[in-house]
């Protein structure tokens, strides 16, 4: 990083590099001036490293960012930014001073909040007030982008007026990324008319996405919990259920409850692991390979739990030797001859007849197989019944925007009746797309091995 010339107004000057502790991490923080306005780099990581970082250019909001003002979303960007910035462990994040109100000023600013109250919008308050409806510059963004040796970014926000300006100003946004902020009730009419009249994306959900920006999906090599899970051996599972808690429509269909990105999660969980287990039911139903296809890695061995060996011979489990599969099934169970080489079947211990299958029993059978991490994908019954028995390490339960009424159950546990012995454990939460995934840390060697530690509830 260079000093430059204080002499000229017009040339960046980096006044001092500190660092800052967080809610979101500690980050290296950079005073710059130009033109007599400082502002502030927030820096994670080695971006100079990374081949097009994220980054988000926060305009100055006093009543959104510091007073907590609901009138604009400004405060839960900045949140949402700094949070974004932190899962993928490097990035950058420009402070812009003298953006008050884009551009006009924090005096203006308000002047126009009065006129809405009385009816306009903010567009419109604006010209009233004889100002632009955006005066923002960028210059000053640039000018540090190149001081930080990031000329190619991916930029995190729903305007794409930002990421012209910065192109203009010989930046490359090789991606523009839509930060998972949603609308308030006191900010959703401001923020349509962004949306109507400023060119803003629409809502998640809403029609006519097609051009906008995608939405912050999981980048390979930036979430840290995939070589957690690669370097510890851990028991995690995986569940996408709709918000009000079923996994499939009553008939069992289950394609698709969660959306594309949710998926590729589960395919580097796969990646991550060692062995993938996953109940007779969800054999019969969904017919899963159990592979590692959207992205790169080696296939875990495919363990089904199925006592009374119900299985179709023909599934893709019993007939592709992709992947080794183990099969446990009960003493009694009449298992066909004639399989695939790939396919070991086990009998269980004592216990497995009655259907009633002991996850610590299934567990000391696939840890004679592997080492490593085991991942619990499916279906709603299995993976509760691992969680009830205290098993998992980790718990990814996706919730997808939709609600099915009825149909074939996510998470189910005995629980409590007492909301105070209700189970909760740190978190963290994720946007995948439309869905949201919060990862329950819910043993103490899963908190042993991350790090930083996710912020306890
Ligand atoms: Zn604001």
């Amino acid at each position: 990083m260079k000093q430059t010339d204080q002499d000229h107004t017009h040339t960046l000057v980096l006044e001092s590099r500190t660092s800052l502790p967080t809610d979101h991490g500690v980050f290296t923080t950079c005073a710059y001036t130009y033109q007599g306005v400082t502002h502030v780099a927030m820096l994670m990581g080695e971006p100079q490293r990374a081949e097009a970082p994220i980054v988000r250019l926060h305009s100055e909001c006093l009543t959104g960012d510091a007073l907590g003002s609901h009138r604009c979303d400004c405060g839960d960007q900045l949140d949402a930014a700094l949070a974004a910035i932190a899962a993928a462990g490097t990035g950058i994040l420009l402070y812009l001073r003298g953006h008050e109100g884009r551009g006009i000023g924090l005096a203006a600013k308000l002047r126009a909040y009065a006129l809405q109250d009385q009816g306009m919008d903010t567009v419109d308050a604006n010209r009233a007030l004889g100002l632009p409806d955006d005066a923002r510059d960028y210059t000053a963004a640039a000018e540090m982008l190149r001081d930080l040796d990031c000329t190619t970014v991916r930029l995190l926000s729903s305007n794409p007026a930002k990421a012209e300006a910065l192109t203009q100003l010989g930046i490359t946004v090789a991606d523009r990324v839509v930060l998972p902020v949603l609308d308030r009730p006191e900010n959703s009419h401001y923020l349509q008319t962004k949306r109507a009249r400023m060119r803003h994306d629409p809502l998640a959900g809403e029609a006519g996405r097609e051009g906008g920006a995608a939405a912050l999906t999981v980048q390979e090599d930036t979430f840290p919990v995939y070589s957690t899970l690669a370097e510890h051996p851990e028991v995690v599972a995986q569940m996408a259920q709709s918000a009000d808690g079923f996994i499939a429509a009553r008939g069992g269909d289950a394609e698709f409850v969660s959306g594309e990105a949710d998926r590729t999660h589960l395919h580097h969980l796969r990646a991550a692991v060692d062995a993938v287990l996953v109940g007779a039911g969800t054999v019969c139903a969904d017919d899963p390979q159990l592979t590692v296809r959207a992205v790169h890695g080696q296939n875990p061995l495919r363990v089904v739990v199925d006592p009374h060996a119900r299985i179709p011979v023909d599934s893709r489990v019993l007939q592709s030797p992709d992947a080794p599969t183990l099969w446990l099934v009960s003493a009694e169970a009449e298992v066909p001859s004639g399989l695939g080489g790939h396919v070991e079947t086990v009998r269980l211990p004592d216990g497995g007849s009655a259907g009633l299958v002991d996850p610590a029993a299934v567990l000391a059978v696939v840890r004679e197989r592997v080492s490593g991490s085991v991942l619990v994908e499916g279906g709603g019954k299995t993976v509760s019944s691992f969680l009830s028995a205290g098993l998992l390490d980790r718990l990814f339960l996706t919730v997808a925007p939709v609600l099915i009424g009825d149909g074939v159950p996510g998470i189910r546990f005995e629980g409590s009746p007492m909301m105070a012995e209700a189970l909760r454990t740190p978190f963290r939460r994720y946007t995948f797309g439309e869905d949201i995934c919060t990862e329950f840390v819910l043993s103490d060697a899963a908190k042993d091995h991350d790090s930083p530690p996710p912020s306890a509830q």
